[in-house]
């Protein structure tokens, strides 16, 4: 199934990003755009993508009071992504004003809301720097705070380290979408990602997407790549049927 499959655009010019799409489309469920590309080239690049008809992650993680949450998570409505995501540690108030800034404007273009996930706890982050911004106790304990507080403010989901999936499949039910980056097969480098699985084991663990870069695009045929990981996103007894 290709649908779990969000690639990762992450180069630094519309130009590359094009070309990329253009050998991909058709194989991946997705495309993630990112604050490198977003901040150097703006939203004309999504606005071309979702125009193709392409599913577009924006992942620019909004952080900020509510009000001003609301008012970008609209603007990326108005812009026909598929998928949008903000920082959990923004707070309840913070994560519901974005939920109903996406239900209110993709309403008002009779567009379906785009998919409102949060950050829980950035995978860079370990216990010891935690610590140092004030919060003690566990990196997953937090992760599962921050993710009940996600699905309290009717978001659709998280993003979440391999790590960490079990636990919110766990405790946040089966209808709650868990991306899930940080994908190497054993014979991937595994660059700045410490705790990694393969895609298949991702989704085993109860991952409903997974989210993959350089694995794909660093690697000398993209689109091989590409097919061989949405192949490992099919599990053999659904490609029999
Ligand atoms: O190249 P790689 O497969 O590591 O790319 C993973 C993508 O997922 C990157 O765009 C990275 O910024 C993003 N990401 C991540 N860890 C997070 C959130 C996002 O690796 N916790």
């Amino acid at each position: 199934m290709m649908d779990p499959l969000l690639v990762a655009l992450d180069v630094d010019t519309p130009a590359e990003a094009r070309a990329l799409a253009d050998r991909l489309r058709g194989i991946v469920g997705g495309f993630k755009i990112g604050s490198r590309l977003f901040t150097s080239h703006g939203p004309g690049f999504v606005e071309e993508l979702v125009g193709r008809g392409d599913r577009v992650f924006l992942d620019l993680k909004f952080h900020d009071i509510p009000n001003t949450v609301a008012g970008a998570v609209g603007a990326a409505a108005r812009l026909g992504v598929w998928m949008v995501n903000v920082h959990a540690s923004g707070g309840l108030d913070m994560m519901k004003a974005a939920r109903a800034a996406a239900d209110e404007e993709s309403a008002k273009v009779n567009m379906a809301p785009p998919l409102v996930i949060a950050v829980t706890v950035l995978t860079s982050m370990n216990e010891d720097m935690l610590g140092e911004v004030g919060v003690h106790g566990t990196a997953v304990r937090q992760v599962e705070r921050l993710a009940a507080l996600a699905q309290q403010a009717a978001l659709d989901g998280v993003v979440a380290s391999p790590h960490e999936i079990e636990a919110i499949r766990a405790l946040c039910g089966e209808r709650f979408a868990i991306v899930t980056p940080g994908i190497r097969s054993a014979t991937d480098a595994k660059g700045d990602q410490n705790r990694t699985a393969s895609a298949a084991g991702a989704l085993a663990a109860g991952a409903s997407h997974i989210v993959v870069g350089r694995p794909i695009i660093a690697a000398p045929d993209p689109r091989a790549a590409a097919q061989r990981l949405a192949a490992e996103c099919t599990p053999p007894s659904k490609a029999l049927q």
